[in-house]
């Protein structure tokens, strides 16, 4: 578990959050302050800090089938983005692996 991780303290059950899937990988809750009408985030249960700290590949295939439950489960009718931040340029705040889901409106190009 990752000191003052946030979202370590989620997997562990310390802070509420909106759980809407959970694999033995991985957990899905709600985003605090959603960027669209649906925004749900996707992190391993492990603390890994970064897409870049990957070192099991296998991870993917929990998360990108977590990523498939969560859509099945909020039904987006006309598409979703996945986003995963890594480091300060792509503006990362929580040191913690995770894959945005964003659905419900309409996304320009490129991102800011
Ligand atoms: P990023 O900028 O890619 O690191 O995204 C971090 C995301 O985590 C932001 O969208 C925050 O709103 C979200 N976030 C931070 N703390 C919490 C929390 N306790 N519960 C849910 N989402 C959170
Ligand atoms: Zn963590």
């Amino acid at each position: 578990m990752g000191r003052d991780c946030p979202f370590c303290a989620i997997v562990a059950g310390e802070s509420k959050a909106e759980v809407v899937y959970e694999n033995d990988r991985c957990l899905a809750f709600r985003d605090i302050s959603p960027q669209a009408p649906r925004h749900v985030l996707i992190v391993p249960k492990e603390h890994i800090p970064s897409i870049d700290q990957v070192e099991d590949p296998t991870l993917w295939i929990s998360i990108m089938a977590a990523v498939r439950e969560v859509v099945n489960r909020i039904s987006p009718d006309s598409g979703y983005r996945l986003v995963v931040n890594c480091g300060e340029d792509a503006g990362q705040t929580v040191p913690h692996l995770h894959v945005h889901l964003l659905s419900g409106r309409p996304m320009g190009w490129p991102p800011g």
